[in-house]
């Protein structure tokens, strides 16, 4: 049996704040703003794996009202995703990712986001794939405006 989901998400550039993508902190004069670390990339991961069981939204886990989430280490929230996963018995088959930035370049973080991705799926780094990518200085992430992300999962019973 698989399932398949897919997860998008929005985060906005502003200063005084840390770029973390993928669980990696990148150097860059701005940051993701949000509730949590605001890690867009883990948070279309955990809406992908969530949509592929059927089980909603990151927002229903993990609202953003609670000061509990209030600055929370994402990977925090995928853990907790992959174990809701792993209580239906379904493991990741493979994950493949596109971050959308303008900048900064993404490519030398790529193998420590993966490794990141790889350890909290608790699967081997060969299924999962991380795809950075511009969009020609169109639109808001060419503006640098902010940064979005998508994510398709497939989810094997195990
Ligand atoms: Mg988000």
């Amino acid at each position: 049996m698989m399932r398949i989901g897919h997860g998008f998400d929005v985060h906005r550039l502003v200063p005084e704040r840390d770029l973390v993508l993928g669980g990696v902190n990148i150097p860059y004069e701005l940051g993701l703003l949000g509730h949590s670390d605001a890690d867009v990339l883990l948070h279309a991961v955990c809406d992908a794996v969530l949509g592929s069981l059927g089980l909603g939204d990151i927002g229903r886990y993990f609202p953003d009202t609670d000061p509990t989430y209030r600055g929370v280490d994402s990977l925090i929230l995928l853990d907790h995703v992959i174990g809701l996963a792993k209580n239906r018995e379904y493991v990741v088959g493979n994950l493949d990712v596109t971050v959308v930035a303008q900048r900064p370049k993404l490519a030398p973080y790529v193998e420590e986001m993966v490794a990141n991705l790889a350890r909290a799926c608790k699967v081997t780094a060969d299924r999962i794939n991380i795809k950075a990518t511009t969009t020609e200085e169109l639109g808001y992430t060419g503006r640098g405006e902010g940064i979005s992300a998508h994510a398709v999962v497939l989810m094997i019973k195990a």
